[in-house]
């Protein structure tokens, strides 16, 4: 053997270290390809013949498509299957999201609800009871359900900003305020905030809604006036709300990001399609080193886009602290969706902003998603922290 060989102990190294490869499994495309064909075949259209601004699909499009889906065993993949739901990782989600966001309201209804919604909090969080009572029921029927943690006082910093008290009387609590996440103790700082599940129409809540950029999921001022809520609707221990409330909001930050992902991916798609077919001084838009350009920056964003998520997720799925790399796919994401909108509405000129397309309504609802769930700067302030540490 001359000394260029390779030794056996060598071979044996290699062979078991040998990269296996980025290929997604089998199972996984073959839903994702089941997701896709519901999405533009069943969804797409509808959302062509109502109206641009139009919250959800109509009553009975989204029953039959619900039926079809739970049929399907597409329902509610995300939630853990003791309570009804597909157990999928969060990984395998993402890569579903993606597809199930590319449609005119797929930015913040993604699949317009048909494969199920999100579940609701509690059921990271909560007891077995307030998980059967609350969370089933929602998840069976695919109800709306959301979360408060923001105050008029700020949102960007929770454990500061929150002010909604919660005083203790027996087994209840009298809540006064605008928020669910509320301070059980003054004195006490982030370990004073606690939360609590509240039901539509308990005396003294209040919810208003008020008008934003964004048409769908209006958001809400939810107000308290000496609200009486049972201490068995605390989630939670007294005093763990803020850390409870900022684990959710990092494992929900990769399925956020894979929905800004599948938006700019259909944005991007159609800016391609546009550039081929349209023609300006004789010469396609696709011929102009000024628009290719665009695209080709766009192309490079989102497959970076795509592995920040997809690495981040499987480092969460895997248990490992992945609280920094969620916030480096949920700033991303948001960015790189707002910038290949916006080259896309760039390059169908007028159509762009016309409500024929989607274009324009993600413009607007792109917007938002660099300030909810944590604004860009705090996100790089996340980040930053990490580096310095
Ligand atoms: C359409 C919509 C829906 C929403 N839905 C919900 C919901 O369902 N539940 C909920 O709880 N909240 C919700 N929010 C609130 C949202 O999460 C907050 O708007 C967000 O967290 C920012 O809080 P804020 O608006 O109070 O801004 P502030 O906290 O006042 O921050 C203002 C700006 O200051 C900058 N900033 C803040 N901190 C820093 C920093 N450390 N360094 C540098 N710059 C900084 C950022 O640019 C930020 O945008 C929603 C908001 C919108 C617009």
């Amino acid at each position: 053997m001359s000394s260029a060989e390779p030794t056996p102990r060598g071979i044996a190294w290699r062979a078991k270290a040998q990269f296996p490869g980025y290929r997604l499994p089998d199972e996984l495309l073959a839903v994702r390809e089941q997701v896709r064909r519901i999405v533009q075949d069943e969804i797409v259209p509808i959302e062509q013949r109502i109206d641009p601004d139009a919250p959800d699909l109509p009553e009975t499009d989204w029953q039959r498509l619900a039926a079809k889906t739970k049929a399907a065993g597409l329902w509610c993949l995300g939630a853990p299957e003791p309570y009804g739901g597909g157990g999928l990782d969060t990984f395998s989600l993402c890569v579903l999201l993606e597809e199930m966001a590319q449609h005119r309201m797929g930015l913040y209804n993604p699949g317009c609800g048909v494969f199920g919604r999100y579940p609701p909090w509690v059921i990271w969080g909560g007891t077995r009871e307030q998980i059967e009572k609350y969370a089933v029921p929602a998840l069976r029927e695919g109800y709306y359900t959301f979360f408060a943690i923001t105050e008029p006082s700020g949102g960007a910093d929770p454990a500061g900003a929150i002010q909604c008290r919660a005083e203790k009387r027996g087994n209840d609590w009298v809540l006064n305020g605008t928020n669910v996440f509320v301070r059980t103790d003054k004195g006490k700082g982030r370990e004073g905030i606690s939360c609590f599940i509240i039901e539509k129409g308990t005396p003294g809540f209040n919810a208003r809604r008020f008008k934003v950029i964004r048409t769908v999921a209006e958001p809400c001022e939810v107000s308290f006036e000496d609200c009486v809520v049972p201490g068995e609707r605390m989630i939670g221990e007294e005093g763990r709300g803020l850390s409870l409330c900022l684990d959710l909001l990092t494992r929900n930050r990769f399925p956020y990001s894979a929905c800004n992902l599948g938006v700019a991916v259909a944005a991007h798609r159609m800016a391609i399609a546009h550039a081929k077919q349209r023609s300006t001084f004789g010469v396609p838009l696709s011929q102009r080193q000024a628009i290719q350009w665009m695209l080709a920056d766009a192309e490079v964003e989102l497959r970076a886009c795509r592995w920040l998520i997809w690495e981040g997720a499987w480092k969460a799925d895997r248990g490992e602290d992945a609280r920094v790399e969620a916030s480096i796919a949920k700033l991303y994401s948001s960015e790189v969706l707002g910038r290949t909108v916006d080259a896309a509405v760039q390059i169908h000129g007028g159509y762009g902003v016309s409500k024929e397309f989607p274009l324009e309504r993600w413009y607007r609802e792109a917007r938002v998603r660099r300030i909810g769930e944590g604004p860009s700067e705090v996100q790089r302030m996340v980040i930053a922290r990490s580096l310095f540490r």
